[in-house]
């Protein structure tokens, strides 16, 4: 979906130029960016959190430092370093506070112990958040002025940006979009966060695989029981193959996943009225590109039209993020650039001193 980032050399890079850090279960990715979202330098490491954070900070401060080299820049050509971290975390505290995907890293001061190893300034975000504002810079929602994105992976992860400025709460969790209700019922499918009823225990690829295995086990005709006797392993890319392939089963968890986004969607438009939403991470049921990609958007839209108020169904605009696996590091180096441009008395996404 997303089209492999492009790497410009120092001498047609814009300052100043930030690092982004994408802090992640399995992998840390990292760049490089500059004042127009460029990269100059992306580096992938593994997080191994086993190894507890002072162990893996050491690894990403020396990591940061490799970044550097390869853009051609020192640290002192750096402004901020952005770091987007999973949740639960206390943003103005710099604190990561008990991380699902982190395990050991509970209460852990991240920024304080990245600024000893790496001497920088640092801008904390949530991961999602980030995602969605590099999705507002320089993605998708480069034409919006306000947005939502969506981000449908194990769980379901959410950003808010509102006139350049990414929505973080009074307690450092103001997006969590994928924890809106929407089943009140005492026996609402279960959530991640231990909660019944959210929209993650719906809509994630973690549901979209349950759902498909309840419906497989109580004897639903599928082309999908095949292909698991056959030693595939059931994903929502299996089940986005046999929806296209015009497995009605599959269809139908692709349609029922596109009516609880719609139905939550419709709580965002109402509360927010955003100019547009964007659907990343990795359950894209094939993206843009794909027949069914576009059907699953449509069957979103149609949900809105069903509730939404039509002033808002008619005028908001539903797509595909575009930055796939670089969204998080360029957003955090986006956030960086942020608070950078903030201290320095400038606001807006345009380049330089005082475009807005
Ligand atoms: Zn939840």
């Amino acid at each position: 979906m997303s089209e492999k980032r492009k790497i410009v050399p120092k001498a047609d890079a814009t300052p100043p130029f930030y690092v982004g850090v994408d802090l992640g279960g399995t992998n840390i990715k990292l760049g490089v960016v500059d004042d127009l979202g460029q990269s100059l330098s992306a580096l992938s490491i593994r997080t191994q959190p086993e190894k507890g954070p002072e162990d893996a900070i050491k690894r990403m401060a020396a990591a940061v430092g490799d970044a550097i080299s390869k853009a051609g820049l020192t640290h002192d050509d750096i402004a901020w370093l952005g770091l987007g971290s999973p949740g639960t975390m206390d943003i103005p505290a710099g604190l990561l506070i008990s991380p699902i995907n982190l395990k050991g890293w509970d209460n852990f001061s991240i920024c304080q112990r990245m600024a000893d190893h790496t001497g920088l300034p640092i801008a904390f975000s949530n991961d999602a958040a980030a995602a969605a504002y590099s999705e507002y810079w320089i993605g998708s929602g480069r034409a919006f002025h306000s947005m939502v994105l969506l981000t449908l992976g194990t769980g379901i992860g959410g950003g808010i940006i509102i006139g350049d400025l990414s929505i973080v709460g009074e307690n450092s969790h103001g997006a969590e979009c994928g924890h809106i209700i929407i089943n009140d019922a005492d026996d609402a499918r279960l959530c991640g966060c231990g909660q019944r009823g959210h929209l993650e225990a719906y809509a994630s690829a973690t549901a979209v695989i349950k759902r498909t295995r309840e419906a497989l086990d109580a004897g639903r005709e599928s082309s999908l029981a095949k292909r698991l006797a056959d030693g595939a392993v059931l994903t929502p890319k299996l089940v986005a193959e046999a929806a296209a392939a015009g497995d009605h089963l599959s269809l139908k968890i692709v349609d029922d996943t596109a009516r609880y986004l719609g139905v939550a969607i419709t709580s965002l438009m109402h509360t927010i009225d955003p100019n547009g939403v964007l659907l990343g991470g990795a359950m894209t049921f094939g993206g843009k590109g794909s027949k069914l990609g576009r059907h699953f958007l449509a069957q979103i839209k149609r949900e809105i039209d069903r509730r939404a108020f039509p002033l808002l169904a008619e005028r908001i605009v539903l797509d595909f993020a575009s930055l796939g696996g670089d969204a998080g590091y360029l957003g955090a180096a986006g956030i960086a650039r942020l608070e950078h441009r903030r201290q320095g008395g400038t606001t807006g996404r345009g380049a330089g001193n005082g475009e807005s």
